[in-house]
């Protein structure tokens, strides 16, 4: 059997067809009436990509309330990579939740944890002695990575980087780069966090060295090593825009980390867990980092967030310094033992491969009959298109709205991204058959055609 065919094998939930089909305009009389009630009853900041009623989803598609049945390009933001309702996670899940489904690992503490660590501590980079922690979501993975740092290292400093997004809570709305709509209006933020610039070849034309000394001056003279206790960095930018930096910028700065006694963050939180063809995307260029924090793709769904690391940092806090009510919650753990399984023995590496080429061959024709699709670039099942002006080379927004719009109305969800909002990322489950994929792309071609 090959990957696909392990991922579409229905047991249960995911029996649904893998097409895109249409039975109303989008949003159709049901949507439109959830939809309303939202307006109604949930706060306005809580925004929505997609104006349907999800009732089910699998494979590829998810279906909504009136019929329709949409090629999902998204994962949920990079989370079902498996595919929804992943047959290994709807058992896991089902025999836990009828165990139990809380005890507080802090006052009980129980096997799925633990073994949850053991897996992380196993499958992230590096052969060093690791420790893990498990919480409840990606920015809390993140709060708990800078505790762990400062408490390390007795320093306070942090640098995030240019185009970076590491969450909305109060200390990762201030290491997020983009204000509107993540920080707008919600300051004033954490102290002691400094920016740096990014590698982002298309723009900046440096390479990765001349990227990395750029960086690591302004931070020795805008911040001072003594002072810095860590640099937190995504090694594929997400929400900025799929950045890829240029070859050598991230192991310099890990090497100029280790020299400083300065702790090397890498957020892997929307690069984790095969969706770049690697296991972490850390692989891809070569580094090791001193703590890596996950989140999204690691439980099918379920709330779960990591941090992991080398064990002397993850031991510095005292007892009682770490923890959560609800983080490792054994139905998120359960699923997140079953979702590494299937990471790790149903050939979701390769998947994610073949998946990169048939986004990057199809993104690439279309970039060389039209000048407006400026770059492509990602990795795996982590593929995105920059939309500019074909004459200027700025970025056009406008454009890129138009087509993720016009693809949602034809039954294709897509996501957009980007400090400068011009860009569509492609975050397929990697249990989308090659059809879907390729259907789904025909819409994004003949929407960026029709604009
Ligand atoms: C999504 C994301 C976060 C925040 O995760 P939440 O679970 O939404 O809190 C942090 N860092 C990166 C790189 C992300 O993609």
């Amino acid at each position: 059997m090959s990957a696909i065919d392990t991922l579409t094998t229905p047991l249960g939930g995911p029996t649904l067809a893998q097409e895109r089909r249409l039975v109303t305009s989008i949003p159709g009389p049901r949507s439109q009436q959830l939809l309303e009630r939202k307006a109604a009853a949930v706060a306005a900041g809580v925004g929505h990509t997609a104006p349907i009623e999800a009732v089910a989803a699998g494979g590829g598609v998810i279906v909504d309330a009136d019929g329709n049945s949409l090629i999902d390009l998204g994962s949920g933001i990079a989370v079902t990579t498996l595919g929804n309702a992943h047959p290994k996670i709807v058992e896991a899940v089902q025999a836990q939740v009828a165990q139990f489904t809380h005890t507080c690992f802090m006052v009980s503490p129980y096997e799925s944890y633990v073994a949850v660590a053991e897996a992380l501590n196993r499958i992230t980079p590096g052969d060093h002695v690791k420790k893990s922690a498990l919480f409840n979501s990606g920015a809390e993975a993140v709060e708990n990575a800078i505790k762990i740092a400062r408490k390390f290292t007795k320093k306070q400093a942090v640098v995030a980087f240019d185009h970076g997004y590491h969450g909305r809570t109060n200390l990762t709305m201030g290491l997020t780069a983009k204000a509107m709509p993540y920080k707008s209006g919600f300051g004033p933020f954490a102290s002691e966090i400094y920016r740096a610039p990014m590698s982002y070849p298309y723009r900046d034309g440096l390479t990765g060295a001349e990227a990395a000394k750029k960086a690591i001056s302004i931070i020795e003279k805008q911040v001072g090593a003594d002072n810095l206790a860590a640099v937190i960095i995504e090694p594929i930018q997400g929400e900025g825009g799929f950045i890829v930096p240029a070859d050598g910028f991230l192991p310099a700065i890990v090497d100029w980390c280790r020299a400083n006694n300065v702790v090397f963050i890498a957020d892997e939180i929307q690069t984790g867990f095969a969706r770049t063809g690697a296991m972490f995307a850390s692989e891809l260029f070569g580094i090791v980092p001193d703590l890596i924090t996950a989140a999204k793709g690691i439980a099918g769904g379920l709330p779960l967030a990591a941090v992991t690391g080398r064990a002397e940092m993850m031991d510095a806090s005292h007892a009682g310094g770490l923890g959560g009510t609800y983080g490792g919650n054994p139905i998120a753990c359960a699923a997140a033992l079953a979702a590494i399984d299937a990471f790790e023995n149903d050939g979701l590496l390769e998947r994610a491969r073949e998946i990169e080429a048939i986004l990057k061959d199809r993104l690439t024709a279309l970039q060389a009959v039209d000048g407006r699709v400026g770059d492509v670039r990602g990795y795996g099942a982590m593929v995105a298109a920059e939309f500019v002006d074909a004459e200027t080379g700025e970025p056009d927004a406008a454009l890129t709205v138009a087509v993720a719009k016009a693809c949602i109305a034809e039954g294709v969800i897509v996501l957009t991204c980007g400090t400068y909002g011009n860009v569509i990322r492609f975050l397929p489950p990697l249990a989308i058959p090659d059809e879907l994929l390729h259907e789904g792309l025909d819409v994004v071609a003949a929407a960026l055609a029709a604009a």
